[in-house]
């Protein structure tokens, strides 16, 4: 994984004296690093800045450094904020403010004006906070106690989100082919997501695979068999197509780490020259964090990889997903979700099992090998990012994942079931309302929050359906931002 640290710049101002000054930075440093002992990336302190100069030179710094994947500020002391304008019309990495204070009480007897004239975060966070919404920057702003847990959680979730920014602008994703003929929703400008997330979408030649597999060898294959008996449960007496599985896989990665790609899609339309539509290849190389997306959907593979880097680890419990079929029954309304062979065993309740089955559609010679497993029970949210024409909308519905009620022994692949919020229908008719996709990032360890926080980064809109969303509400929220987002 690569490296990713935030920097801790703490405003000030040089009316206080150097012990006042003093006081701040040796207590910025204390509270930075005491914070990035529980925090999932270093917090690193940087500079008190009192001055244009040293507000510019470290944003430029910043901006410039890969590593630095966003700056987290903060005023000890008052810092006149006009002094933040030229660093902050050229920061170009995520922002968030820290409204805290060093001290969590007032002390009672200690209290006096040189007290109030250090801890006076109260008073110097309003004017930071000021000029960031004079700017129209986005931000994330996070209030209370530098040490609280809450606090804690609130920062961890949003550097997640930051290091979700840094991922979509380093994204390459290969694609083998084209999109599904006909299919209107993954289709998209590439372009534009350039532009806008950093996207760099490109095709590579499907006979190009197929050389890069007959180039795999069997020590290879042998190597990789080994890694998938140790992980998951063999039910089929089918090996050589477990270990066609595995040749694919092998070329596959191959090809996309020699091109620094994270994503890929393929498609059942263009197999040209190979026996199988890769299922356990997609699904093996999507546990190690690459992103996927069935029918040529390069939108949701880019976002599972951006998901998953923003869970746990930087490799979370977000797969691939698609709606498939409903159970309408009162009382007990679900999803059903799952794709013709690839959903992502980072969401699996148990030991997933190998099976090899007839796959009807595409041009499969043989039975493609595939892991199926039932999903995990728990909250999560499935996302969408959806061209509009002009501009990327991304949806995000949380619902709630239940152990699927009934065994389904004869679907022959991974499934996963959900309440979608704030009910099955009105969420369908909400997601529908918005236009969301039959192709979803499933996650169970990405807030709704977090992806808020990462739309706002990457400047883009956003619609959450949530438990308090009704189809009213939401068909007004759409039509107002459609004519905020023609004028922005
Ligand atoms: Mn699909």
């Amino acid at each position: 994984m690569k490296k990713r640290e935030f920097w801790f710049v703490v405003g000030s101002q040089s009316l206080y004296g150097q012990d006042v000054l003093d006081t701040v930075a040796a207590r910025a440093a204390e509270m930075a690093e005491a914070m990035t002992k529980v925090l999932p990336y270093p917090l690193v302190y940087k500079v008190t800045a009192k001055s244009n100069a040293e507000i510019l030179d470290v944003v430029k710094e910043a901006n410039y450094n890969d590593e630095c994947a966003g700056i987290v500020t903060w005023c000890h002391t008052f810092s006149p904020s006009k002094m933040w304008i030229n660093g902050f019309v050229k920061l170009d990495k995520p922002y968030c403010h820290l409204a805290t204070q060093y001290n969590r009480e007032i002390p009672n007897d200690e209290i006096d004006m040189d007290f109030m004239n250090l801890n006076q975060a109260a008073h110097g966070d309003r004017e930071h906070g000021f000029i960031a919404a004079r700017l129209r920057m986005p931000r994330k702003v996070i209030a209370g106690y530098w040490q609280d847990e809450k606090v804690i959680k609130r920062l961890t979730d949003w550097m997640k989100a930051a290091v979700g920014v840094a991922v979509s602008k380093e994204m390459k994703v290969m694609r083998f082919g084209d999109n599904m003929r006909e299919v209107a929703v993954t289709e998209g400008d590439k372009v534009e997501v350039q532009a806008k997330l950093g996207w760099q979408v490109n095709t590579w030649a499907v006979g190009d695979l197929v050389k890069e597999m007959n180039a795999v060898t069997e020590a290879e294959i042998d190597e990789l068999m080994a890694v998938y008996t140790e992980n998951y449960d063999i039910a089929t007496d089918n090996i050589a197509s477990i270990r066609y599985q595995a040749k694919e896989e092998i070329a596959m990665k191959k090809m996309l780490d020699r091109e620094g790609c994270k994503a890929f899609t393929n498609t059942f339309q263009d197999l040209y020259g190979m026996e199988q539509l890769p299922g356990l290849a997609s699904q093996h190389l999507m546990a190690q964090g690459y992103g996927y997306g069935g029918e040529g959907d390069w939108k949701v593979s880019a976002m599972t990889s951006i998901l998953k880097a923003m869970g746990e680890n930087g490799n979370g419990a977000s797969a691939f997903m698609e709606d498939y079929t409903y159970h309408l029954v009162e009382g007990q309304e679900y999803s059903l979700g799952a794709h013709m062979l690839e959903v992502c065993p980072s969401v699996a309740a148990g030991k997933p099992r190998i099976e090899t089955h007839h796959l009807g559609i595409g041009m499969n010679e043989k039975d493609p090998a595939r892991l199926v497993f039932e999903g995990k029970a728990g909250q999560g949210i499935v996302v969408s990012l959806i061209d509009m024409g002009g501009r990327l909308r991304l949806i995000v519905q949380d619902i709630e994942a239940v152990k699927p009620i009934m065994p389904m022994p004869n679907l022959p692949v991974a499934r996963v079931m959900w309440r979608a919020m704030p009910d099955l229908t009105t969420g369908v008719e909400c997601w529908i309302t918005a236009g969301g996709a039959h192709h979803t990032v499933l996650s169970y360890d990405v807030t709704a929050e977090q992806m808020r926080d990462w739309a706002r980064m990457m400047d883009i809109e956003f619609v959450h359906i949530s438990k308090d969303t009704t189809p009213e509400k939401l068909e007004e929220e759409l039509f107002l931002k459609d004519l905020a987002w023609k004028l922005k």
